[in-house]
């Protein structure tokens, strides 16, 4: 399994996905048409577009190449209104097979009710689209904290080196909140070095890993002593904790 970052727009991050044993090629999250058939020329076909939710910056090339290259749209089955020219209506823990790959469908309501994760299990590789950005979270748009607590929760749960693949490059932001927070963090601010590098020579700083996020990512971390207590809220549980970081992030 191949994975091409494709950047758009100003900070999102399409991904194409090449399987080469049966040759199929298949796009996540295609922000914008230019930037992703440039990539796509290379292969002549793109057999599959994954959709983690709806937003304009994750669907807005959908029917460009869809009418190009007459590819599958894959979205989940409650967005069925909202995905431009979608074909295949996914179900939670669905599983789907792309060529010789298979993912799981992780549904994950939060940032949007509809939004999924791909999961490529064998391959240890997920992609997270608005929910689990490195270093960070999407904001709750359609959902409830509650349920992006959830959601969050689920992609922690993934094996440890599973890469992740998201839907921006936020990650210097994100940090900079991290570190508000969560100063004394030595994984941190080892981090702070590696994400400086990568910035500083225009490489993105994706993917992750589950267990790199679980060491630095705060909002993976809302169990986390040190941090409950930092923000005054010790005797707090665990999603009240998220709740008030993530308000916090939306003023920030
Ligand atoms: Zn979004
Ligand atoms: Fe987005």
């Amino acid at each position: 399994m191949i994975v091409k970052i494709i950047p758009c727009l100003s900070d999102n991050y399409s991904y194409l996905i090449h399987e080469k044993e049966t040759g199929t090629v298949s796009i996540v999250d295609p922000s914008e048409f230019n930037a992703c058939d440039k990539i796509i020329d290379k292969y002549k076909k793109l057999d599959f577009v994954l959709n983690t939710h709806h937003h304009a910056d994750h669907v807005g090339a959908n029917l460009e190449l869809k009418k190009k290259y007459n590819s599958k749209i894959l979205g989940f089955n409650s967005d069925k209104n909202r995905i431009p020219g979608i074909d295949i209506l996914l179900k939670e823990n669905q599983k789907y097979k792309i060529g010789n790959l298979e993912f799981e469908v992780i549904f994950i309501p939060g940032h949007t009710k509809g939004h999924i994760a791909f999961f490529f299990k064998k391959e240890k590789i997920a992609f997270t689209g608005d929910t689990l950005f490195s270093l960070g979270c999407g904001r709750v748009f359609e959902g409830t904290h509650k349920e992006m607590f959830n959601s969050l929760n689920k992609i922690k749960n993934l094996p440890l080196d599973t890469k992740i693949y998201c839907g921006h490059e936020y990650t210097n932001s994100n940090l900079i909140f991290c570190l508000k927070h969560d100063p004394k963090n030595s994984y941190l601010i080892e981090k702070k070095i590696d994400i400086e590098k990568k910035l500083n020579s225009n490489q993105p700083t994706i993917p992750s890993t589950i267990a790199e996020e679980i060491k630095t990512n705060i909002f993976l971390r809302f169990d986390d002593p040190v941090i409950k207590q930092g923000l005054g809220l010790k005797d707090s549980s665990d999603v009240e904790v998220f709740s008030k970081l993530r308000d916090l992030k939306d003023s920030f």
